[in-house]
Parts: structure tokens; C-alpha cells; sequence
């Protein structure tokens, strides 16, 4: 009889704070008591979602318990609801440390849950639960899992995302001579319309769009985005908003389609081979070279060095131009973003290529333009800048420019190299 007024007590209440009695059989075993004290700091991310997309949600954080008997706490359950049915469940293993009375224990916790593309909501919220399962354990037993107590550590609740963007560049060139220059186009999705579109630069809007429809997709005007600088792109939907960068760079283009540069502040070796000069052509050629090299090292923190090898990084000499008209060829080989193996080609029969100096008519200005475009600059359609692919005596420039200088500056932060 005692023992059945301490359950009516106990019922009194937790209906008195307000929360729904559990059925009273958990109240009168053991098992609702973990055995152990627990001080949970977990982290749940992200904190939204995009209806449509399959979603992969994080928990991290330490975990610490105190075991108020021996005790083990062997499992993590990961929970993903809407409203009250279950979207995903997933077990986790806990580093599964025996505790003594008294012990206190202290873990690194990580663990995922992922939720198929087909069971996320179109709207609504998740809910995130993060659950604890704890056993006792006796000297000299295994451990039951069925005896498992189970206390809730944590939850957390995802909201959909204002919208997705997606962009069709993330860097913009609007000088590029050797590729059409297209604008970035936005597409943006919410799980329901109106969708505004803000397109921001230094802290002013340049373009602006509202669809009341829940997709929207459009180009922003390349007059827009003809100021170099970071451009912000903002979707907001349902009072919500989310953002996405790109960049315009002014002056200069890259090499290859990806933006691709030699490692940054890193020494680059260099070799002349004679071979194949046209008599006389290379006078003074290997000092003309240096000058080049000085130059750019100057504006890149790259290290140039010369070498006699052919493996050096650099490999420079003459052939036959392979159609009438260029005087010289340069190029690099790109890989995953990072250039190497360059190649500068003087043509035999170029008057400029045999050429030496940096006068009107000295070959300087070939030369700075095919080692820039071995570092990773391509051709530009602004005749004043060294990138422009074609050179008049008497008005092309003979050095780099403020745009070729631009570009260098861009892809190899020469400020960073010491
Ligand atoms: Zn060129």
C-alpha cells in the first residue's frame, strides 16, 4: 500500500508542471532512472533545410556523465519528425566506456543522420531529437542492451530555407576576349513563392527581381556587374533569406576556363635552351629574360630562378610558327587549379622575336605577354592592357598594366609572401 501512494504522489506532480503523466509502469522500475548524470553540449546543424534536397544532419559536441552506479552509456539515437511522424532514426555507438559508481566520464561526440531526398517535407519544420542509451552492468556480465534506459540529451528544430541559389559563374570576367562573356544567371527555389532577388555591391543594390511564383530563374544584366569587387546575390521567401557571393574581376581574364595559378609565393625554375635560334636571334635574350622575370616576381612574390636542366619548371627556346602571323607562343598546363610546365615558343622567322630590348620594337613586350600567360593570365579585348592579343608598334603598351597587374595581384596575393 505504501509503495502504491508514492506512484499517486509522484503522477500528482508531473501533471502539476504541466507535463503529460508517462504510463505509470515506468514510474515504479528502475529503468527510468539512466544511472547516470548527464551534462550534454551538442551542436545540431545545419538549422535549415531546402525542400527537395536529401539532408544530412550533424550532432557534435562533448558529452559528459557521471555514473550513479556502474553503468554504461553505449548509444546515441538520432531522431529526424514531422510533427509527430518519424522522418529517420539512426543508432550511434558512444565510445562505450564502462563506468564505476561515481566515475565521471567525459566524450567527443559526432554522429549523422541522413534524410532521403523523397522523406524531407515540402514545408513545415523538423524536429531533431538526440537520445541517450544508458545500462547497467555487473561485474563479471555482459551487458544487456535490452535493459537499456533511454533520457533525451538534446533536440533541435530545422526550419526550411528561404530558398536555394544556385549561380551560373561565381566569377565574372567581363573583359575576356577568348570566351563569351555570359551573364551570371541565378536560380532560386523556396517552398513557396513570392521569391525576392537583391543583387548588392559595396553595400548598394544593382539589381533587383520578385517572382510570386516559387522558382525563378533570370539572368542579371552585364551592364549590372561591370565594377570589379564581391557581389552579394540575397533571395528571401517566407521572411527568410539566403545568400550567395560571386566576384567580377576588371582587366584581365584567366588562361584556362577555371581560374588557375601557379602555387602562391612559391620559387619557379626557368631554362633557355639555344636550340634551334635563328643566328643572332637570341642576343641579349637571356637578360631581356631577366628583366622579365624580375618584373614579375616583383608583382606576383613568385621566385624566379634559372636553371640549366631540362626539368626545370619553365622551358623556353625557338621553333617553326605553326601558321603565318604569331610571333611567339606561351602556355602552362593546368591541373585541379595549379599551373605547371611552362612553355614560351619564339618563332624563328618573327622580326620581334630576334628583336632585343624594350624599345617600340624590342621584343619585351612578346615576352612579357607569353610568361603572363604562362602565369595564368588569358587574352583580354581592352587593347590598352599586355593581354590584348594583338600588338601595334607605336601603341600597344610594352609592360603590364593596371588590369594585367590586377590579375596577378588576384590570383597570387603577392602581399602574403614574404
Ligand atoms: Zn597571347
Amino acid at each position: 500500500m505504501v509503495a502504491a501512494l508514492s506512484i499517486v504522489a509522484a503522477l500528482g506532480l508531473l501533471v502539476a508542471l504541466g507535463i503529460a503523466p508517462p504510463a505509470a509502469a515506468s514510474l515504479i522500475t528502475s529503468r527510468a532512472d539512466l544511472g547516470a548524470r548527464v551534462d550534454a553540449d551538442l551542436r545540431i546543424t545545419p538549422t535549415r533545410f531546402t525542400p527537395g534536397q536529401a539532408l544530412v544532419i550533424d550532432v557534435t559536441g562533448t558529452l559528459t556523465t557521471t555514473a550513479k552506479r556502474d553503468v554504461v552509456c553505449h548509444s546515441l539515437v538520432l531522431g529526424a519528425l514531422r510533427g509527430t511522424s518519424p522522418l529517420a532514426t539512426r543508432y550511434a555507438s558512444t565510445d562505450r566506456r564502462v563506468q564505476q559508481s561515481g566515475e565521471r566520464h567525459t566524450q567527443q561526440i559526432t554522429a549523422a543522420l541522413d534524410i532521403d531526398r523523397a522523406d524531407v517535407p515540402a514545408s513545415g519544420a523538423i524536429s531533431i531529437t538526440v537520445d541517450l542509451q544508458c545500462s547497467p552492468v555487473r561485474p563479471g556480465r555482459l551487458m544487456s542492451v535490452l535493459d537499456a534506459v533511454t533520457q533525451r540529451i538534446a533536440s533541435g528544430r530545422l526550419l526550411p530555407a528561404a530558398g536555394s541559389v544556385s549561380l551560373s559563374t561565381t566569377h565574372l570576367f567581363p573583359d575576356d576576349d577568348e570566351r563569351a562573356v555570359r551573364p551570371v544567371t541565378v536560380s532560386a527555389t523556396a517552398s513557396r513563392g513570392p521569391i525576392t532577388v537583391v543583387v548588392m555591391r559595396a553595400g548598394t543594390t544593382v539589381w533587383r527581381a520578385t517572382s510570386s511564383k516559387a522558382a525563378y530563374r533570370a539572368a542579371i544584366p552585364l551592364a549590372r556587374t561591370q565594377r570589379a569587387g564581391t557581389y552579394t546575390v540575397k533571395v528571401t521567401a517566407g521572411g527568410s533569406t539566403t545568400r550567395q557571393n560571386f566576384r567580377v574581376s576588371r582587366g584581365w581574364a584567366p588562361l584556362v576556363d577555371s581560374v588557375a595559378s601557379w602555387p602562391r609565393c612559391s620559387t619557379i625554375t626557368w631554362t633557355y635552351n639555344a636550340q634551334g635560334a635563328p643566328g643572332g636571334g637570341d642576343t641579349g635574350l637571356v637578360s631581356d629574360l631577366r628583366v622579365v622575370f624580375d618584373r614579375f616576381a616583383a608583382l606576383t612574390g613568385l621566385r624566379f630562378r634559372q636553371e640549366s636542366s631540362s626539368t626545370a619548371d619553365i622551358q623556353i627556346g625557338w621553333g617553326p610558327a605553326p601558321f603565318d602571323g604569331p610571333d611567339a607562343s606561351g602556355g602552362a598546363a593546368e591541373r585541379d587549379g595549379v599551373l605547371g610546365s611552362g612553355i614560351l615558343t619564339m618563332y624563328a622567322d618573327s622580326a620581334w622575336a630576334r628583336t632585343p630590348g624594350f624599345g617600340v620594337r624590342g621584343r619585351g613586350a612578346l615576352l612579357y605577354h607569353e610568361i603572363g600567360h604562362i602565369l595564368g593570365l588569358g587574352h583580354v579585348s581592352d587593347e590598352r592592357l599586355l593581354m590584348y592579343p594583338i600588338h601595334t608598334v607605336g601603341q600597344s603598351p610594352l609592360t603590364p598594366q593596371p588590369g594585367d597587374i590586377a590579375g596577378l595581384r588576384e590570383l597570387y596575393a603577392p602581399s602574403s609572401c614574404r
